[in-house]
């Protein structure tokens, strides 16, 4: 049985960044990574791919130039957990002990939990920035818009990125407001399955002027449950606002016509980790939202997507969590108590329109954590500037490599 001191599931965000800090801080480390794909993505570019403002290509690199040096790469995925005998089964039959695992899978996505879906994506106006295949049709059916809905969903939490939905509802507005005449024959409806804009009090007011200054239709409470391509009807159904609005009715059935669908496919836990002694009620892995150490097994941690913090799932949620976890892992390995407490910071910049962006910053008690000493609730161009080329260059030239300052953008400043 091959054996590794530290063995990280999942070689995406998460997964490298944690390999390179690992080996920066302790070069000796016996350290591998377990990731069948051959190809990374950087996916918070995914909605500006869907906008025409990336090529799929610009976010696209080889994984072999991402896997720190050091790190062995085992090519496979993991088919099994097997935490008591601090081991797991691989998708080609290995059988890996460890000293300490890292459970870093990403989210699974679920097209087919929505009828119709699946074979509906990618043609007939039907798109999704949340698929590498068709983030690119995105783009292809902004620009062949002409005129009537164009509808974007998002499902019920959690999701990766829960601002991604409408950033791409706004950005098409702006597309489509270009053309003045097809602005007037045509309808932006964002149909979601939560109560509001956005769950995050302070950055909710300012989308909800945004919304009112597009003139978009928010309809709240929507779950898309089926999508009819033939007919170009997508049906959702409408949970009560409230139980004092049901009047005693549970939900009903809205059908809503589209010339243009954007869909956010609902997302679970992946099934390996769901089913698997690691996984809490809910699927993901049942770590402390602090110290994020598994509840049950000292010698597991678990960061980014995969993991059970109620923390908003972003890349830049990772920049926080992968110091802390690196540090209380390796205290786990000496044998002492870490200290690193993961205080639930995450930022999700919402675009807002071509060149607009509110840099929403935040924490597990949804208060405001700027990183610039600027009002973050504020539409920006230079917040625009940050997200298009910043946070790229970040991603890949600090936080996959495991640097210091990765949770801030500004090292060092006094907020
Ligand atoms: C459209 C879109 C927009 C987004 N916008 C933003 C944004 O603006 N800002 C932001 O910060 N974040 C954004 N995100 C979210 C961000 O991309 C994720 O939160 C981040 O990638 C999470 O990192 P992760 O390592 O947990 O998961 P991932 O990066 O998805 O990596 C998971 C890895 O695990 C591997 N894996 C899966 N199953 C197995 C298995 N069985 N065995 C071994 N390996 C496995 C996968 O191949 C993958 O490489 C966006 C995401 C999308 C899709």
């Amino acid at each position: 049985m091959a054996h590794h001191q530290v063995l990280i599931v999942g070689g995406g965000a998460a997964g490298l960044t944690v390999a390179a800090r690992l080996r920066r801080l302790r070069p000796s480390l016996d350290v591998a990574i377990l990731e069948p794909a051959t190809d990374h993505y950087y996916q918070p570019g995914w909605t500006l791919v869907g906008a025409g403002v990336f090529s799929l290509e610009e976010t696209r690199r080889n994984e072999a130039e991402l896997i720190p040096a050091g790190v062995h790469w085992i090519r496979e995925g993991v088919a099994g957990f097997q935490p008591d005998a601090n081991s797991v089964t691989t998708t080609g039959g290995q059988l890996i002990s460890y000293d300490a695992l890292v459970v870093a899978t990403g989210m699974k996505l679920c097209w087919d939990r929505i009828k119709g879906l699946p074979e509906a994506l990618g043609q007939g106006g039907v798109c999704s920035n949340y698929s590498r295949e068709h983030a690119a049709y995105t783009w292809e059916c902004i620009q062949g818009f002409q005129g009537g809905n164009a509808v974007f969903t998002c499902p019920p939490m959690p999701i990766k990125c829960p601002g991604a939905p409408q950033k791409i509802a706004y950005l098409a507005d702006d597309a489509i407001k270009r053309d003045p005449a097809l602005a007037a024959r045509s309808k932006v409806i964002y149909a979601t399955a939560t109560p509001g804009i956005f769950g995050v009090p302070t950055y909710a007011a300012p989308l909800r002027e945004v919304v009112k200054r597009k003139g978009i239709d928010a309809r709240y409470n929507h779950v898309l449950i089926e999508v009819r391509p033939d007919s170009k009807e997508a049906v959702f159904r409408v949970q009560p606002a409230s139980p004092a609005d049901s009047q005693g009715e549970e939900s009903r059935e809205e059908v809503i016509s589209y010339d243009l669908l954007h869909v956010t496919p609902p997302m679970a836990a992946p099934d390996v980790v769901a089913q698997s002694p690691l996984a809490a009620a809910s699927g993901f892995v049942d770590v402390d939202k602090h110290s994020l150490q598994h509840v049950r097994f000292a010698n597991v941690f678990s960061l980014g997507d995969v993991s059970g913090m109620p923390n908003s799932k972003t890349a830049a949620a990772v920049r926080g969590q992968a110091p802390v976890l690196v540090d209380n892992l390796l205290a786990q390995l000496d044998g002492a108590t870490g200290h690193g407490a993961y205080d639930g910071y995450s930022c999700c910049p919402l675009i807002t329109g071509y060149g607009k962006t509110i840099m929403a910053e935040f924490n597990y008690e949804q208060q405001p954590v700027p990183s610039f000493p600027l009002d973050p609730t504020q539409e920006r161009w230079s917040m625009w500037i940050v997200k298009t080329k910043m946070l790229p260059w970040l991603y890949w030239n600090r936080m996959l490599r495991g640097a210091d300052h990765e949770r801030r953008f500004i090292p060092g400043l006094k907020r």
